[in-house]
Formats: C-alpha cells, sequence, structure tokens
C-alpha cells in the first residue's frame, strides 16, 4: 500500500516536473492585430502576417468583412473589435458599441449587429473602452450574451480599472487580459521592437503573454521581420484563445512550482 502511495506520487511528481520543463522552456506568445477595417494597404498587411497572429475586426467598417474572410482562410482568429466607451468625449461609439446609454436589449444589438458585419467571429475584444469597462452592470449584460454565444473575451485594458475581465469570469466566458501593446501611433520600428522585447519578456516569466498592435506601417515591419524568428528564439506564437486555455490550466501548476522552476 505504501510502496503503491509512493510509486503514484514519483509518477505525479515525474509528470508534473516534464509539463513545467515544457512550459518552461515554451514560452506561448498571442499577438492580435486591433482596428482592422480602415486602412487598407495596413490591413492587407496585417491578415497576411506569419503564422496565427490573431484579426481583431471594428465593426460595419469598409474592409472589415473581406479581411476577415482572407484572415479566416489564412487560419487565423477572427475578433470582434467591439467599440466601448472610453473617457474622451470627443470619441463617441454610437449605436456600433456600448456606451453608458447603452440599454440592455442596445448591448445585444450592438453584438448581434458587429457578429452580422464581421464574418468567423470567435471571440471579441473591447476597442477603446476606458469608460465603459469600469461599470459592472453594462460589461455583466455582454458577458451574459458573449457566453450564450459560447464567443471567448480578450480585455485590452485601456484603463487599470477594468472589471471586464471579472465580470466575464463570473458569467462562465472564457477570457483573459492584454499584457503588452506593442505600439501607438507615432511608435518608431526601434520602439515597437522593443514593445515586442518586452512581451518576450513578459511572455518567459509567466509562460505566456498575449500583445496588441494596431496596422500601422512600423508594427507591420517590425512582425514581418520577427514573427519568423520567434520559433528559433523558442517561443511559440500560439492563437490567442489557446492562451486562454493555457491560463487556465496553468495557475496552479506555475505557482507551486515557481521556486523549484528558478
Ligand atoms: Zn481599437
Amino acid at each position: 500500500m505504501t510502496r503503491t502511495c509512493t510509486l503514484l506520487l514519483r509518477l505525479l511528481l515525474t509528470g508534473v516536473a516534464a509539463m513545467a520543463t515544457t512550459h518552461a522552456a515554451q514560452p506561448a506568445v498571442a499577438i492580435i492585430i486591433d482596428d482592422i477595417g480602415y486602412r487598407y494597404a495596413e490591413g492587407k498587411r496585417a491578415v497576411a502576417l506569419p503564422g496565427p497572429v490573431a484579426c481583431a475586426v471594428i465593426p460595419n467598417t469598409p474592409h472589415g468583412a473581406a479581411m476577415a474572410q482572407v484572415a479566416h482562410a489564412r487560419g487565423k482568429e477572427i475578433l470582434l473589435h467591439l467599440p466601448m466607451q472610453p473617457l474622451d468625449p470627443e470619441r463617441p461609439v454610437g449605436d456600433e458599441g456600448i456606451a453608458l446609454d447603452t440599454t440592455r436589449a442596445g448591448v445585444t444589438n450592438a453584438l448581434l449587429q458587429g457578429i452580422d458585419s464581421v464574418p468567423h467571429v470567435s471571440g471579441v475584444n473591447n476597442h477603446m473602452g476606458s469608460l465603459i469597462t469600469r461599470h459592472p452592470g453594462h460589461m455583466t449584460w455582454l458577458m451574459h450574451d458573449l457566453r450564450d454565444r459560447r464567443l471567448f473575451f480578450i480585455d485590452s485594458v485601456t484603463t487599470e480599472q477594468s472589471v471586464a475581465l471579472a465580470m466575464a469570469r463570473e458569467q462562465g466566458v472564457a477570457a483573459t487580459r492584454r499584457d503588452v501593446f506593442l505600439d501607438y501611433e507615432q511608435a518608431t520600428e526601434a520602439q515597437v521592437t522593443a514593445r515586442l522585447e518586452q512581451l518576450l519578456a513578459v511572455a518567459e516569466q509567466q509562460g505566456q503573454a498575449v500583445g496588441i498592435g494596431h496596422p500601422y506601417p512600423a508594427t507591420m515591419a517590425v512582425l514581418e521581420r520577427e514573427l519568423p524568428r520567434l520559433e528559433r528564439r523558442g517561443v511559440r506564437l500560439v492563437p490567442v484563445s489557446e492562451i486562454i486555455a493555457l491560463r487556465d490550466k496553468a495557475p496552479a501548476l506555475a505557482d507551486g512550482n515557481t521556486d523549484t522552476l528558478n
């Protein structure tokens, strides 16, 4: 009996150690390109990026539907990039998004219209949202609708006070959050490269990381150059839904093995 227990324990520990080693040796990174649908040339570059880079498409945009088709055909995940009210009053979201005055039915309507205008959507992330993602009521309504339609959610984290991820968890929606923004509108290639390094460092530290970039020329140039090199650096580029799955499995394992790994 005791011997059996010891043997079982040893087998279990070996298994955990093997998993932990794989986990430590092969950090996983997911990248999402936001704001697809307006800029044609850069959008085309975004959907042509090597590997399973996710494309987050703004609803009802001139090129959104066509780009989602192309990206999906190339094996990329499509996110609905749902407009949400920011703190800046100069940037209204209209009926296509979620604002303070959006009703319960309005939230569902925005989501359904969005899914209707963007094919192959498997998840949602927020476009802007520094105001409304702090509101538990609206976020609960949204997450309820996402759960009904089995869509996952990525919190872009446009404010550290966002409760979107917490509400997603409460409603049982598969979800995670962005770790690093890869760019901003005027970022140079050197700055984007530095942010990408930061993303890789987070992945090495945590085992996995989610980065968000935009279809800016500098960002596209850096990703076209650097993504093919990730494998040689021992980093796996994975679909963003895989990060959700990894994080769902990882916490106890990662926490429990932090000391022994280092
Ligand atoms: Zn956006």
